[in-house]
């Protein structure tokens, strides 16, 4: 309830597993064309983030869409530049996440029920753990998450200036 929704366009596959991470729900399929990505977005109250300045420019003079267009720059800036205008939190918060690759939202799963499904170096250093309730893929903060971090400190820099 009254978290933002969104849809984007087949060009933003990296900004919709963000979006997921950060807990928003975003429909996202590169088989959509552009009437459906704005037919959607009316319809399900999405507001529609697109890279393709024709498709922006055709949803911001229709009627009922909410549309933004995303900038082509790095990760970190179009997170700070979607914060700015959607007033978002680039805080990591798992209890809100969803699965980068479903859109559906994560759940904790106890150690002993993800052993054989991760690798034993990763289940021997880690212990909390979450599993897609969907695609069963399980997540972890490992390795990566330090990129993940740094690159949302980045986006909150330059959000502060
Ligand atoms: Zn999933």
């Amino acid at each position: 309830m009254g978290r933002l929704k969104f849809i984007t366009d087949g060009m933003l596959g990296k900004l919709t597993r963000w979006l997921r991470m950060l807990g928003y729900d975003v429909k996202y399929s590169r088989s959509l064309n552009d009437e459906q990505l704005m037919e959607i977005a009316k319809n399900e109250h999405r507001i529609l983030l697109t890279c393709d300045l024709e498709l922006y420019r055709h949803a911001a003079a229709a009627q009922g869409i909410n549309a933004f267009f995303v900038e082509r720059t790095t990760g970190a800036k179009k997170l700070a530049n979607l914060a700015k205008r959607f007033n978002l939190t680039l805080e990591f918060d798992v209890t809100v996440s969803r699965c980068p690759k479903c859109n559906t939202k994560i759940k904790p799963v106890l150690k002993e029920r993800i052993i054989g499904k991760v690798h034993e170096t990763t289940a021997t250093y880690y212990d909390e753990f979450w599993e897609c309730p969907n695609c069963q893929q399980i997540y972890w903060q490992g390795a990566h998450w330090n990129r993940i971090e740094s690159t949302l400190r980045e986006a909150r820099e330059y959000l502060s200036k």
